[in-house]
């Protein structure tokens, strides 16, 4: 199997007078798995669609192992592309779909059936080699559109919501086996999804896209740690945005200033070009991050009190309101006794897991 890097630079696209790209930079090393996260409707099928070759984007361009995609039309640029809906003909086999790309490239008929069946064989499903597409479940039907789609040895496996038709217990299933296969063969993948635990199980790297922009790039842990703007942490959810006044502490750190019950700090570097004329700024913290600690009854006037909690399974889940609004933790069972509704609290976290989001007008409107 070949495996090629990608590089997309200032990809825009226009849909009539509706610009639905809006100059989209990407670049993905051989072999990495990427997905593209967004709402419906921020262009993640458009950009897909664009590297696949089936829109051609106005501005940009689109390079598979430095090689211009642009002149190229779809079949020539040798990509495996899969979809929500399986697309795969009633009529033939599950070998006879899987063979079928391989034919239409003219591969001699004495190879046909030996590479569809070690594709078969690839995503576990020689042993229905026979049957019609009628005749499998959803999950199966799915495994044969792979196998075709990785059948030509394609340098770029393109996936567009491939795993949104099943149910929940067959998606994750087909997570864990759709990233052994493409980490087995090393493929490069694109991934499309609007569902971010889906992004964060299966890629390398992930895209966040709003309105036509790629809004964040990163690794599925600094995405989920540290947002990079206020859109992102909100998009990606199960955060805390805690916006004030942040004041020297003396200690080469900067506090969050007058919220009684609240501890928390950031680095004076960390806060660099992030904090507005007046030492405001937004925190960013996750719910589990949070700490809870339990306060007498004699706190200070307006400190931050136990509004809610109630038991997840693995966590208490405590909303809290404070000085600046409300904030959500998540804790173990443990500390949760203590923290009663209308319990007054000291709420913290390690400094490392504090993010200051850059301010607004540096963001993308
Ligand atoms: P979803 O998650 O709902 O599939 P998406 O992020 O994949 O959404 P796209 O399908 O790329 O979004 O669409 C991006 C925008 O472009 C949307 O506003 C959509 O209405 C518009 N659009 C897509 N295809 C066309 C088209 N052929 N003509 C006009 N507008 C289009």
């Amino acid at each position: 199997m070949t495996t090629s890097s990608l590089e997309v630079s200032g990809v825009e696209l226009r849909y009539g007078t509706f610009q639905a790209l809006k100059g989209i930079d990407l670049s993905l090393d051989s072999g990495q798995f990427l997905a593209l996260l967004g709402p419906s409707g921020c262009g993640k099928t458009s950009l897909l669609r664009s590297i696949a070759g089936f829109e051609r984007p106005q501005a940009g361009a689109i390079e598979v192992d430095g090689k211009d995609m642009m002149p190229l039309r779809p079949r020539e640029r040798n990509l495996g592309m899969v979809f929500q809906h399986y697309a795969l003909f009633p009529h033939l086999t599950a070998l006879g779909n899987v063979a079928f790309g391989l034919k239409c490239r003219g591969t001699p008929r004495a190879e046909l059936a030996d590479r569809a069946t070690m594709a078969l064989d690839l995503v576990g499903l020689s042993h229905l080699a026979d049957r019609r597409p009628r005749q499998l479940s959803g999950g199966q039907q799915q495994r044969v559109a792979l196998a075709r789609a990785l059948v030509i040895e394609p340098n770029l496996l393109l996936l567009d919501e491939p795993l949104g038709a099943l149910d929940r217990k067959l998606r994750i299933e087909m997570q864990t086996e759709l990233r052994r296969i493409q980490q087995r063969l090393g493929v490069t993948a694109v991934f499309v999804t609007h569902d971010q635990e889906e992004a964060m199980a299966m890629a390398d790297k992930i895209a966040i896209m709003r309105d036509g922009v790629i809004e964040q790039v990163g690794g599925p842990q600094d995405i989920f740690a540290a947002p990079a703007s206020h859109w992102a942490a909100e998009f990606i959810g199960s955060g805390n945005l805690v916006c004030g006044a942040l004041r020297p502490n003396g200690k080469g750190g900067l506090d969050l200033d007058g919220v009684p019950g609240v501890d928390l700090s950031v680095s004076e570097q960390a806060a660099t070009g992030r904090l507005q004329s007046d030492g405001r700024g937004t925190l960013f913290v996750r719910a589990e991050k949070l700490t809870l600690t339990a306060q007498n009854e004699d706190a200070v006037p307006g400190t931050a009190r136990v509004t809610s909690q109630r038991y997840l399974g693995v966590h208490y889940e405590v909303h809290v309101e404070t000085a600046v609004g409300p904030v959500r933790a998540l804790v173990a069972p443990e500390s949760a006794s203590q923290l009663e509704v209308g319990r007054p609290v000291t709420v913290s976290a390690a400094p490392e897991q504090i993010h200051l989001l850059p301010l607004p007008d540096k963001e993308t409107t």
